[in-house]
């Protein structure tokens, strides 16, 4: 089943341009959103607290700031780019009330949607433009005349023209240049969920802290492990990412690349594959989402106690060492 792909030809700017957009929030996304919008003439306003520390930025940068639940009350068109975990309260205590027929609620992830913590009205549109990179690469493409990948989708089309405002929302940020490809609410939340749990962040921290205590345990000096095991694998997934597995293995010596073979899957094994179903089952019956909004609301224990246990772990310790020893990678801790 191949993607379908909208361009610039296929996107009416003047859509957004004739709706007034509260964009809520003002951090990675927020801010290239608004910016991007505000440029393409669009008439945005930002919604931050009034205790928040972005202010000052947005309105040096242009933008005029109001309460989330003033810019709310303005809008037709509203973009959530608060935090996942406070959507819900964001959305409760500034948003439900202002909300008439024919507004449009934007997300720029389907999180509140998907497992049902925001439950929008039936006379309101319901769509998402998520930029396939963070926020500030969003912006810099937008400003070279060029743009990153986005993928939209519709929740609820209470108007018959929500496809068509999710489109020209892309367009003002950049979207449509590059490529917007058309999702679901579902398709995005549960993959996204997935990809940073089983591969992204969770399956390449495991691997590399498994690898280097391996190498550690065995008497080899940490410094050498984390070379081996966490410094050299950028180079491999900038391989990767240029051309995939086959540029890698085109790159590597041909001993590396007969042990990629041999090795890899007795590591990645049927046993990691069948955890890994696991773990899509559990995104995909809610219990993910259900324990991490609890986690959240509890304050954060345990989520705290691993993010300590990890930055005492000698991966991390070794790694601070080394790092100031190569002067093109400390500048940008
Ligand atoms: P962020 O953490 O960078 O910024 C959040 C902003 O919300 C900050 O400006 C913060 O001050 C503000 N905020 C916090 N609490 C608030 C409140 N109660 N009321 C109003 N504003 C409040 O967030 P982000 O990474 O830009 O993520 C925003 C959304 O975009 C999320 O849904 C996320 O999943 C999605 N997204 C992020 C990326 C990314 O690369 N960062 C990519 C695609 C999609
Ligand atoms: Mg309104
Ligand atoms: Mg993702
Ligand atoms: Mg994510
Ligand atoms: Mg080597």
């Amino acid at each position: 089943m191949a993607a379908e792909l909208f361009y610039d030809n296929d996107a009416d700017l003047s859509l957004i341009q004739r709706r007034k957009v509260a964009v809520l929030g003002y951090g990675s996304q927020g801010h290239a959103h608004a910016l991007s919008l505000r440029d393409s003439g669009v008439d945005v306003r930002v919604g931050l607290p009034e205790a928040s520390t972005s202010r000052v930025k947005a309105e040096e940068q242009g933008l005029r700031v109001v309460t989330p639940a003033e810019a709310a009350a303005e809008a037709d068109v509203i973009m959530i780019l608060v935090p996942d975990p406070v959507q819900a309260k964001v959305y409760e205590e500034s948003v439900k009330e202002h909300l008439k027929d024919g507004d449009a609620l934007f997300f720029g992830h389907g999180f509140n949607i998907r497992f049902g913590f925001i439950k929008p009205p039936a006379g309101v549109d319901v769509c998402m433009v998520a930029p396939k990179g963070p926020g500030h690469l969003v912006r810099r493409q937008y400003e070279e005349g060029r743009g990153v990948p986005c993928i939209a989708a519709v929740e609820q089309d209470a108007t018959g023209g929500a496809f068509a405002l999710a489109l020209s929302y892309a367009k003002a940020i950049g979207g449509t240049r590059a490529g917007v490809i058309k999702t679901t609410f579902t398709e995005e939340t549960e993959t996204d969920l997935f990809g940073e749990q089983a591969v992204l962040c969770g399956g390449a921290s495991a691997l590399v802290k498994a690898g280097f205590e391996t190498l550690v345990e065995a008497g080899y000096q940490p410094e050498i492990a984390y070379f081996e095991c966490l410094h050299e694998l950028k180079l491999i997934v900038d391989l990767m990412y240029e051309g995939g597995l086959e540029k890698m293995r085109w790159s590597v010596s041909e001993t590396a690349e007969w042990g990629d073979y041999v090795t890899g899957p007795r590591i990645v094994t049927d046993a990691t594959k069948a955890e890994m179903k696991k773990v899509l089952g559990e995104i995909q019956d809610g219990t993910f989402a259900k324990n991490w909004m609890k986690e959240y609301e509890a304050g954060l224990p345990k989520y705290n106690e691993y993010k300590k246990a990890d930055e005492d772990h000698l991966l991390e310790t070794t790694g601070k060492k080394l790092r100031k020893l190569m002067s093109w990678v400390d500048d940008k801790e």
